[in-house]
């Protein structure tokens, strides 16, 4: 039976870091095979998360990313998840102030 009050406990693919979903941002690997930034969090498909823009770029050099979704990331996908992650991450900066 599933605990209705138990948080979802995610991990940071970059520094393991664990945090709940909100406070992470997803990459999914839609069913297509194309891996990008999952805005909503609720994209079907593999996921993966990731508390920081460094921890991004930290897990693709390290091909975290691609062992977490089971996908090859191209450069151009990476970078382009970067700048998104990088503009989302700015906007929940401005949320708190
Ligand atoms: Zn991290």
């Amino acid at each position: 039976m599933a605990e209705p009050n138990v948080k979802r406990i995610r991990t940071c693919i970059g520094c393991q870091r664990q945090a709940g979903k909100t406070a992470l941002k997803r990459i999914v690997r839609c069913p297509d095979g194309s891996v990008r930034f999952d805005a909503t969090g609720r994209l079907p498909g593999r996921g993966a998360y990731v508390c920081s823009v460094e921890c991004m770029n930290a897990a693709f050099k390290a091909k975290k990313l691609q062992r977490a979704l089971k996908a090859n990331v191209e450069k151009d996908d990476a970078e382009q998840i970067a700048a998104q992650l990088s503009a989302a991450f700015a906007g929940d900066e401005n949320d708190r102030s």
